[in-house]
């Protein structure tokens, strides 16, 4: 087992990626804590099934955007679960639409959740994870972040930002043993993308070299990989898993 007894929080682990990030940490031997903001019977069936795996978990509706509430998510994790080793930053929104057509409040509502989430999470966990001198932390943002993305300015300046944020803090807490990286997914089958239309999905994936939109358990595998001793040495990097979609 890749994580056995380690204590996780995952942000967004109702649904997607995140879900199955939670999936994949109990799987490997970690106790999980997980956020949401509305879906609380898919955070039940969550814990139910977290439950037959063996592990324990912790499922807290708390709001990332909520600096105050995000330090319950890690206070209540410590107390509950026993500790912090591992922290995913996966909680995200999109709020797509043409520059001159989008509203303050849609700009506002994806950097406040998006970036200054996981601002508010990582405040909050970096004391504890600086004190033990150990910690790692896997920050998902996107290729709308590296290449930018039509109708994204919202959503690319903040996972675009995520990825600052992750290479200066790499940086700041290396000497503490604690490493910081970040995923940069390309299209993954889950709900985000689920109310793209058919017609330029299909045109999309033609245009995917692999030939198909990525599974949730594309970005689990990268996951388990960075937060592993197999990536010990690996950190303030941004992996790509975008099927060559965005080939550099
Ligand atoms: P989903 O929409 O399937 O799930 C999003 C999750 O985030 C849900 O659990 C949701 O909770 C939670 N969430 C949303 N807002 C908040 C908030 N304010 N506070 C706490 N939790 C919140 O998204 P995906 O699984 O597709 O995406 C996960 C991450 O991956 C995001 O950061 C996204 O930007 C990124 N990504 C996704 C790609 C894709 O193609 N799917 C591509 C590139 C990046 P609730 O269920 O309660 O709403």
């Amino acid at each position: 087992m890749f994580f056995k007894d380690k204590v996780a929080i995952v942000t967004g682990g109702t649904r997607g990626i995140g879900r199955a990030i939670v999936l994949m940490l109990a799987a490997e031997g970690a106790d999980v804590a997980f956020s949401y903001l509305k879906s609380t019977q898919e955070a039940e069936g969550l814990k139910q099934e977290i439950k037959k795996i063996g592990r324990k978990s912790l499922a807290l509706q708390i709001d990332v955007r909520d600096f105050e509430k995000a330090k319950e998510l890690v206070e209540k994790t410590k107390h509950s679960l026993g500790g912090l080793d591992i922290l995913v930053n996966n909680a995200g929104i999109t709020r797509d639409k043409a520059l001159m057509m989008m509203a303050k409040e849609e700009w506002q509502e994806v950097i406040d959740t998006n970036l200054s989430g996981v601002f508010n999470v990582t405040r909050n966990a970096i004391v504890t994870l600086l004190k033990q001198k150990r910690g790692d932390i896997v920050n998902i943002t996107s290729v709308s972040g590296i290449s930018g993305m039509g109708r994204q300015t919202n959503y690319a300046a903040s996972k675009a930002g995520i990825i600052g944020f992750s290479k200066s803090l790499a940086k700041e807490v290396a000497p503490y043993n604690i490493r910081v990286n970040c995923l940069a997914p390309g299209f993954i089958e889950t709900d985000m993308i689920a109310g793209l239309r058919q017609d330029y999905k299909e045109k999309l994936k033609q245009e995917i070299p692999l030939g198909r939109f990525g599974r949730v358990e594309d970005v689990t595998g990268a996951v388990k990989f960075l937060l592993s001793d197999a990536a010990g040495f690996i950190t303030g990097q941004t992996i790509v898993i975008d099927g060559g979609l965005f080939i550099q």
